[in-house]
């Protein structure tokens, strides 16, 4: 297929195109059916064209779209309210991207050290992590391909791998100046690498210890789709500064940095700030999201759709040697293969199977939290044959 050389060459598209979409099924531009097993990578939880969704869209748009913040924006207040609410935070910030709300996180950080006179500070970051592509999120992601190019990065990052505590305190005693932490509940496009329980708890305390900020990227985790709110509920903590993006306007373009105590009150007037962050239009559709993942309970649901899904994996995989592992929370699910497998994705995009292929070698499922359970075991099924008749394929002959 042409591309359009008016774009430039940053992606690499399939060679399809979605005109239409309902609840957790796609339709091509020749009429075909796709049933959607990634939700636009974690955005589209409420599925494709959620009644909810599009009156708050439609309406809103009708009285008033953007204003800026140079004025009061109530449904950005009102949106501020819910999120702290539910995350047990303080303040909130809006941006447009889960990018922009790292940025303005890391900014924190660096306001936090100036008040604690460290003039050089240091942000641990995570092998692996990623946290999107602007400037400093892109030198705190853990993934020396995507920031080849780029150099020279933001200085005053610190990898160290993930999921490894003595590695942590090892840095630490030649360290003094770190003043945050900054890390994924769960590694999204690192591979759905879920860390050992504990992990969080371990990374809140030695924070509260040496008096430096937790910054938690929730950007993919969130909303609901590990089966809590946020995934940091599963370990019963909190951070210090909270980013969301993706799945809070299901499509419409918001992301939001959190934070709380001293976190809370850096910003002052003039120290950030965003033309379109948090304007009318984004807040009320964030809002209409926030009533429905409530309303439906979508965070349990998605806990036991997630239940239901690997059971039906495992089952399905049970036995194929080139299947590692099956792992993941609520409907964040990683299946490794043990070679990579980017050519599975197509494969599945010709089953009418939407999924991703993450880290070279693993599957990736992000399904709507509003498939029912039939669309749940057809994601097993359709998954099944796509990935066996792959390996039968590719098998080198012995
Ligand atoms: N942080 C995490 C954990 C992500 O998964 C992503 C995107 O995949 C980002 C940040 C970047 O978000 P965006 O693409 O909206 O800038």
């Amino acid at each position: 297929p042409e591309m359009n050389h008016a774009l430039m060459s940053n992606y690499a598209p399939l060679p399809v195109e979605f005109v239409r979409g309902e609840g957790a099924w796609l339709t091509d531009s020749k009429g075909q059916r796709y049933l959607d097993a990634l939700s636009g990578i974690a955005v589209c939880s409420l599925g494709h064209a959620h009644p909810a969704v599009l009156a708050a869209i439609s309406d809103q748009a009708r009285r008033l779209v953007h204003t800026s913040n140079l004025y009061r924006i109530p449904l950005q207040e009102q949106l501020a309210q819910r999120l702290t609410g539910l995350a047990g935070m303080e303040r909130t910030f809006f941006a447009n991207s889960g990018a922009e709300a790292n940025e303005a996180a890391i900014k924190l950080a660096r306001l936090f050290a100036r008040q604690k006179n460290i003039r050089e500070p240091v942000i641990v970051v995570m092998r692996q992590g990623f946290h999107g592509r602007t400037l400093a999120a892109l030198s705190a992601t853990g993934n020396a391909k995507a920031q080849q190019g780029f150099e020279p990065l933001v200085a005053g990052f610190r990898h160290i791998p993930y999921n490894d505590l003595a590695a942590l305190h090892a840095l630490a005693d030649q360290e003094p100046d770190i003043v945050a932490l900054m890390v994924e509940p769960i590694q999204g496009e690192g591979g759905i690498v879920v860390p050992r329980a504990g992990y969080l708890k371990a990374l809140r305390s030695f924070c509260d210890q040496h008096d430096c900020l937790l910054i938690v990227d929730e950007v993919q985790t969130g909303l609901c789709r590990t089966g809590r709110w946020f995934a940091f509920q599963h370990e019963a903590i909190r951070p210090d500064i909270l980013t969301l993006a993706k799945a809070l306007g299901n499509g419409v373009p918001i992301g939001a940095c959190l934070a709380r105590g001293r976190a809370a009150a850096l910003f002052q007037p003039g120290s950030h700030g965003s033309t379109f962050g948090g304007n009318p239009l984004a807040a009320r559709v964030a809002l209409a999201v926030l009533d429905v993942l409530e309303q439906e309970a979508l965070a349990e649901r998605a806990r036991a759709l997630g239940r239901r899904l690997m059971r039906g994996l495992a089952k399905t995989f049970q036995g194929l040697s080139a299947v590692r592992t099956i792992r993941g929370r609520g409907l964040m699910i990683g299946i490794e293969l043990t070679e990579n497998c980017p050519a599975l994705v197509e494969r599945a995009l010709q089953a009418r199977l939407l999924i991703n292929v993450t880290a070279g070698n693993v599957i990736r499922l992000l399904p709507p939290l509003i498939i029912s359970d039939q669309e749940a075991d057809e994601i097993v099924s359709r998954l099944g044959l796509v990935v066996q008749d792959y390996l039968a394929e590719s098998k080198p002959a012995l």
